[in-house]
């Protein structure tokens, strides 16, 4: 109770109390216009590694995961192709560039990192299965591991809007080819990428993946296991230093939690051995990242000593 109260006080603190976008927050334009007035929704939750669950604000609300799904999707790619053959495709160099942006590491010919999406759309590319839908579910399932919800599905609606607003990611794929980096049909690595993102979580939910991540990639709740141990290592480290984009470095510094966000406006936390962060408010800086979520995460690691380097 004592935690529910601390958590309703950073609530109010990192929402200004209410119902107005922050100082430079914007609604980013992945999202259909109707997207501006679900600005002010504000969900934050956290599970432990003993399945214990805490929540507060919006945490019914249901939204798409965008770019955290990358870090699932690497998880796979590392148990279909092994670490070596994965390397060989995408690195674990954070790259200080903004999440869409048009570059690789020219000494290695590879896109820098999984977590941006010329990284992600490699990572993709790495899914195996005979068709576009074969690899969807195949994400699909391990999403459901992560969450624990057998029901988690593909937001048709969001796909389809992603689909039609896509040249970047289809631009960034053309070229990526020509290079040699990516293979294949690239509608349908596209498609696969695309309806990743489009996979829709509440916050618990997310709290519930990232749980799983500080779990050693055991669902705290099912015991089902989501993620190769033998991996684990991998995805929350590249997780830790690339997640956050170009933020990642000011991210250590001041919230000092291994995390990925989303241009939903989710972040998901993981504290390993611990617990999983679950945040939800679509209002974004000029990163990418939630405003909100970015301000509950700091609040809470200083309140309660989350940092990973902090004096203990
Ligand atoms: N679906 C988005 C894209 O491909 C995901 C980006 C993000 O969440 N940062 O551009």
């Amino acid at each position: 109770e004592l935690v529910q109260e601390q958590l309703e006080d950073l609530r109010s603190t990192c929402t200004a109390g209410g119902r107005m976008l922050l100082p430079g927050e914007e609604v980013v334009s992945y999202y259909p216009p109707e997207m501006a007035r679900r600005a002010e929704e504000f969900g934050l939750a956290g599970t432990n590694v003993d399945g214990t669950r805490w929540e507060v604000g919006d945490c019914h609300v249901r939204f798409p995961l965008h770019s955290i799904s990358k870090v699932f999707t690497y998880g796979l790619a590392l148990e279909d192709n092994g670490l070596d053959e994965t390397l060989r495709r995408v690195g674990v160099e954070p790259s200080g560039d903004p999440f869409n942006s048009i570059s690789f590491d020219d000494v290695h010919h590879r896109p820098f990192n999984p977590m941006i999406n010329a990284g992600a759309l490699v990572a993709v590319n790495l899914i195996k299965g005979a068709t576009r839908e074969e690899r969807v579910e195949r994400l699909l399932e391990r999403n459901r591991a992560y969450t624990g919800n057998p029901d988690l599905a593909v937001d048709e609606q969001v796909l389809a809007e992603q689909l039609v607003s896509n040249d970047r990611n289809l631009g960034l794929s053309y070229l990526m080819r020509s290079l040699g980096m990516l293979h294949g049909d690239i509608d349908d690595n596209l498609y696969v990428y695309l309806a990743a993102c489009s996979i829709t979580v509440t916050t618990p939910e997310l709290s519930m993946m990232a749980a799983t991540l500080a779990n050693g990639g055991v669902n705290p709740q099912t015991g089902v296991r989501a993620l190769a141990r033998e991996h684990l290592r991998t995805v929350v480290s590249v997780t830790s230093m690339c997640g956050m984009y170009d933020a990642a470095g000011e991210w250590a510094h001041d919230v000092g939690i291994p995390a990925k966000s989303g241009v939903s406006g989710g972040i998901m936390g993981i504290l390993p051995s611990y617990f999983g962060l679950g945040v939800y408010s679509p209002g974004l800086d000029r990163h990418g990242n939630s405003v909100r979520g970015v301000a509950v995460c700091r609040e809470l690691s200083a309140r309660f000593g989350l940092h990973m380097f902090a004096d203990p």
